[in-house]
């Protein structure tokens, strides 16, 4: 009778799984385990809206395995002593885990390599579950990463990928101890936001299924348009791997559409940050490319930004969705960032750590490199672009109702004032209990050309 133990890790399914898969199809009893990682749960990455989200993610997949005859075991305290333990006792010869790219989940595959080994077992990492085509399949001659976006996406288009991994119908399992599928009250103590994404593979393939019927085809109309929220919504189910995207990407082409290609290219840049982060995981403190910036630091306008309370309704209105949702939709995300980074010219890391705290699709590669990309240290041949945020808001927000939505102050505003509302007779201003701009946005974006010029 042979044994294989499933690690999950950032790929919380059943379907499309190869790690699932194989560790199904090699052995003839499979372990499913998770194991919480103390290191994780005692780090600035564990958060309340991510935390749910695992919690709610660990359930609905306990549930699966159990459908198919298993259930999942779950341990908490460091992986590779848990791994080697529970290997050693069900007596696994192989351990299947995915591939992933931060520089903690390296180390963390490279120590079990090592002790599995030292123990006669083995490690089989599974590079193909995460990613549609995984960090290290492109690169350029005499290098070991793309580091511009087009290029990249050219070759990711016609990159051969795998088939659909079958998905377990039956999983036979040794006796074991399972240990508690934990509540959110096991991992966190903080209060989530209030309308937090409910997390699940379940529900993921739900809102799934449901956007590629009816919300894809105007994608490429209407993504940017911050107040119809016609975007997927699925990046903290992609980012916790509760849907494959290999298996949305061939979804989405069964029905081609404009929006459906631009759809696709989006998931692609997914895979474009992380095969940057494999290459250079120092990216997540370190300027990718530095500009010799000489950042701001103002503590206060820093705190106005977090808040929601610049002044800047687009920007507020943001700020105040991450608040209360642990999401943001991209064109917002790409306006608060540039607002902060260029316009206030404060740390993008300071920013970075904002958003880690609160996204519910929080995510290393993404975060990161979405966030040097929008500071001009990262992967955007126009390093010193910027964006004027009313601009931005009358294009994306015509009729102010992204910033009505969330900005409770501005919410009887009329549109020709919404996204200018110091316009306003001065007393009908000071009614609003809305504060004034913290900047001049023109005369603080010379802080950016000044800084730069200076470093
Ligand atoms: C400053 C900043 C920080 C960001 N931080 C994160 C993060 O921590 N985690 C995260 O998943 N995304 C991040 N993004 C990218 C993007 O904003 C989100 O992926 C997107 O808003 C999620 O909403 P959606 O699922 O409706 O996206 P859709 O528009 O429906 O796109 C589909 C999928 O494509 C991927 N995607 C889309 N845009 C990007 C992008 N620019 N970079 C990488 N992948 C992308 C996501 O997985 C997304 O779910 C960030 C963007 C910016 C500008």
């Amino acid at each position: 009778m042979t044994v294989a133990l499933a690690l999950f890790t950032r790929d919380l399914r059943v379907h499309d799984n190869p790690m699932l898969a194989a560790a199904a199809s090699g052995a003839d009893q499979v372990v499913p385990l998770f194991v919480l990682d103390e290191a994780i749960l005692g780090s600035d990455y564990h958060r309340p809206n991510r935390a749910q989200f695992l919690a709610q993610s660990l359930a609905d997949l306990d549930a699966s395995l159990r459908e198919r005859g298993a259930g999942l075991v779950v341990r908490r305290g460091r992986p590779v002593d848990e791994v080697t333990r529970l290997a050693a006792d069900v007596g696994a010869d192989v351990v299947h885990v995915s591939g992933d790219v931060s520089a903690h989940a390296r180390r963390r595959q490279e120590a079990l390599a090592k002790r599995l080994a030292a123990d006669g077992r083995s490690l089989e990492v599974h590079g193909d579950t995460l990613f549609v085509v995984p960090p290290g399949d492109i690169t350029p001659a005499g290098g070991d990463h793309m580091a511009v976006f087009t290029p990249y996406h050219r070759r990711w288009e016609k990159h051969p990928v795998r088939a659909l991994a079958p998905t377990p119908r039956r999983l036979a399992m040794p006796r074991v101890t399972k240990g508690r599928v934990p509540p959110y009250a096991d991992l966190c103590s903080g209060a989530p936001s209030p309308q937090v994404a409910e997390g699940g593979e379940s529900r993921g393939r739900t809102l799934l299924t449901r956007w590629l019927s009816s919300g894809i085809p105007a994608y490429a109309d209407t993504h940017d348009a911050v107040a119809d929220d016609a975007t997927s919504r699925l990046s903290p189910y992609l980012h916790f791997g509760c849907l494959s995207p290999l298996e949305i990407v061939r979804r989405a082409h069964e029905k081609p559409s404009q929006g459906a290609e631009d759809f696709v290219r989006q998931i692609a840049w997914r895979d474009f940050h992380a095969q940057v982060l494999a290459a250079r995981p120092d990216a997540t403190r370190n300027d990718y490319r530095p500009r010799g910036d000489r950042w701001h630091c103002s503590s206060e306008e820093l705190a106005a930004w977090r808040e929601g309370r610049t002044g800047y309704p687009i920007v507020d209105a943001g700020m105040r969705q991450l608040a209360r949702e642990g999401w943001m939709h991209n064109r917002a995300r790409l306006i608060t960032a540039h607002f902060l980074c260029k316009t206030l010219y404060v740390d993008w890391r300071l920013g970075a750590a904002h958003f880690i705290d609160l996204l519910v699709d929080g995510d290393v590669a993404n975060n990161t490199m979405n966030w040097q990309w929008c500071a001009g240290t990262g992967t955007d041949s126009r390093f010193n672009r910027t964006y004027n945020v009313t601009a931005q808001a009358r294009r994306h927000d015509p009729r102010g109702a992204y910033v009505r939505r969330y900005v409770e102050e501005l919410a009887d505003v009329d549109e020709a004032y919404v996204h200018e509302p110091w316009l306003l007779p001065e007393d009908e201003f000071a009614a609003l209990g809305y504060p004034e701009p913290i900047v001049d946005q023109d005369v603080a974006r010379d802080r950016l050309r000044k800084g730069r010029a200076a470093g």
